[in-house]
């Protein structure tokens, strides 16, 4: 699949380790060498605002979509290509997905992984049919993507569903599979009758 934009959730925060932000800047930057836009919440704080001025710096384009509530704080980027308010944050993340061909997760909080389970769901559902990955910087996700393991063996989460997750380090090599993502056709439900053990 031919890459356009990504999606980019990461924390408001910037997290305990210096590598959490120069990793945010670092993957802005690669985005804006690869020609892919960068699409994300749109603030100024945290890792956000480190991916946001890393794709800029580098003559990126960044597109930001940020809730009224979170602009009047001044939370917004304001050196962004474009920045949309939209009302909610559920109108937010529609926006963001519709402009997106991709997601993808750096370190964050729960804001993040509302946003990025939001959008693996939705694959896994066959809403959409776009890659989703975890940009596993300082082995963050490792807990993570450990327990995801135990959501398939515990048979709540398919193992074809978890194998399609990109979980990687190299920032180049997480963009590569995310152009050659197949889209996984298989249905999500497993075990349908009540009684199955
Ligand atoms: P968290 O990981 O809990 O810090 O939340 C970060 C995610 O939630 C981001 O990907 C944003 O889309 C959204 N978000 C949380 N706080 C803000 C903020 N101050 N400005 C813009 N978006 C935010």
């Amino acid at each position: 699949m031919k890459l356009r934009s990504v999606c980019v959730y990461c924390g408001s925060s910037p997290g305990v380790l210096p590598e959490y932000v120069a990793a945010a800047r670092a993957f802005g930057q690669m985005l804006a060498s690869k020609g892919l836009v960068a699409v994300y919440g749109g603030g100024n704080i945290g890792l956000m605002g480190a991916m946001a001025d890393g794709a800029l710096s580098s003559g990126g384009r960044v597109i930001g979509v940020i809730p009224q509530m979170l602009a009047r704080h001044g939370l917004a980027h304001a050196g962004l290509t474009e920045l949309h308010t939209v009302s909610t944050m559920h109108e937010r993340k529609a926006k963001m997905a519709e402009l997106s061909d991709a997601f993808v997760a750096l370190p964050g909080g729960i804001g993040t992984f509302e946003e990025i389970f939001e959008a693996m769901t939705w694959t896994q559902l066959g809403i959409h049919q776009k890659p989703c990955a975890f940009f596993n910087t300082a082995d963050f996700y490792s807990p993570l993507v450990d327990f995801l393991r135990h959501t398939v063996t515990q048979r709540f989460f398919k193992a074809e569903h978890f194998e399609s997750l990109i979980v990687e380090k190299d920032m180049n090599v997480l963009i590569a599979r995310m152009e050659s993502y197949k889209p996984n056709t298989i249905q999500k439900w497993l075990d349908r009758s009540p009684f199955v053990h």
